[in-house]
């Protein structure tokens, strides 16, 4: 059976485990909630095991194929383009659909007023409280780390991709024998990474189970549909958006720019999708997305190692999106009516702050605090969306992961890449 379909059937188990089991029932003491909770957290230690030596090599390996400076701007030049307006047009979208559905008030009167708050509010005000624009900006100045192992060692992907990028640039300017040596030793490490990845991919639907079950089990039937009654439409608004994002506006950038039949695409990234969704962590996700990218759709290493591991921290359509819904559902909640500029200022705050977030579950809610924080709402509004973020998380970490493969497609084809997607192409994973 394929390997998609292993893990949607796993996912399907995993919400009625989830809900059958709840987080007390136990079989002979051992609480099933534990196991699930080893069963996820041991795929996701997995799949974070491998990422900082299969980005390192990944990209070392693609930047010194690509030879002069002149083809490594062009690349660069293009994938920025890309990620800036696929993620301006996701903004957009979201920004639409919250005001055309206007989720933060019901029956005429603001949110706020019918959900009670109290509970929640003093712990999460704590969590992110002191938090600006120059957590922004500190971002931007990780993205040279001092001390590369340190940055390695913490996860900082932006740093540990600047280092490669420089360092596979250069590998191949610094003559012989010591070009060829370094080529074969990084080309080696990364033919590793990508087996130790596929095998790790055989657990996907065992550590996609633990994952899901555990959030079904925290959440809870009842739980849920108290949540949907209040926060039913935002739900709706953030899922409706991302869906045009995803279903409407990719194909058609698939179709019309990279002149590729986007069904293809889709199933070829069936696998890492699935995984995005369990995982709610693009970074985690980014070892299948690479190889789903090259082994399925048939990209060159040379561009998916430039376009993807960038893309999983730069390039996230789907957090935007979600950022501009959710701080103009708060702002509606709390019945402020925010003017034309106003919004145009979240929109760019969006975009920004997206660039900055972190491929981990949750960072959007840092991002929106700052939007919030910066245009004057009410931080504390974050509690509002805090108790269903999860849900929305998982899947607008697919639509992050879904768009960074896509342009790894268009960039892939406008370099010149004829097998991407062709219609002989057997889809391996
Ligand atoms: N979980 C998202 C990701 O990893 C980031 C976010 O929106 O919170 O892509």
């Amino acid at each position: 059976m394929k390997l998609h379909w292993q893990i949607l059937i796993a996912l399907l188990l995993a919400v009625l485990a989830g809900l059958a089991s709840g987080v007390e029932a136990d079989l002979f003491g051992l609480r099933f909630y534990d196991v699930y909770v080893f069963i996820g957290n041991l795929f996701l230690n997995a799949l974070k095991m491998i990422i900082v030596p299969l980005v390192v090599s990944s990209i070392i390996v693609g930047i010194a194929g690509i030879g002069s400076s002149r083809a490594f701007g062009r690349l660069g030049g293009r994938t920025l383009m890309y990620y800036l307006a696929t993620t301006f047009i996701s903004v957009t979208i979201g920004l639409l659909v919250v005001n055309a559905l206007t989720p933060g008030i019901q029956d005429g009167q603001p949110v706020k007023d019918v959900l009670n708050l109290s509970a929640d509010v003093s712990s999460i005000t704590a969590k992110v409280e002191g938090r600006g624009v120059s957590d922004v900006v500190e971002v931007f100045l990780r993205m040279v780390p001092p001390n590369i192992v340190a940055a390695a060692a913490d996860g900082q992907m932006l740093g540990l991709i600047f280092f490669s990028l420089l360092f596979g640039f250069f590998m191949s300017r610094v003559g012989e024998p010591h070009a060829e040596n370094l080529y074969g030793f990084w080309a080696g490490v990364y033919e590793v990474m990508l087996r130790i990845t596929l095998f790790i991919m055989r657990f996907a639907p065992i550590g996609v189970f633990g994952l899901v079950a555990r959030v079904v089990a925290d959440t809870g039937a009842s739980r849920f549909f108290d949540l949907m009654e209040v926060l039913g439409l935002f739900f709706l608004s953030v899922i409706l958006a991302l869906a045009i994002h995803m279903f409407v506006v990719m194909p058609l950038i698939l179709r019309y720019v990279a002149g590729v039949n986007p069904l293809r695409h889709y199933r070829a990234m069936a696998p890492a999708l699935l995984t995005a969704f369990s995982t709610a962590s693009s970074s985690a996700t980014l070892p299948l997305t690479l190889e789903c990218v090259e082994k399925n759709a048939g990209v060159s290493n040379r561009t998916s190692s430039f376009v993807l591991p960038l893309g999983s921290t730069v390039n996230m359509d789907g957090t935007a999106l979600y950022e501009c819904v959710a701080a103009m559902f708060i702002a509606q909640a709390y019945g402020l009516d925010l003017s034309f500029t106003q919004q145009f200022v979240i929109v760019l705050l969006a975009l920004v702050t997206s660039i900055g977030v972190a491929g981990v579950p949750a960072a959007s809610l840092l991002a929106i605090t700052i939007i919030l924080g910066y245009m004057g709402l009410p931080v504390e509004g974050i509690a509002l969306i805090y108790v269903v973020d999860r849900l929305l998380d998982m899947c607008r970490t697919a639509v992050n992961v879904f768009s960074d493969s896509c342009g790894a497609v268009v960039i892939g084809r406008l370099e010149g890449e004829e097998a991407i997607l062709a219609e002989d192409r057997p889809n391996i994973v």
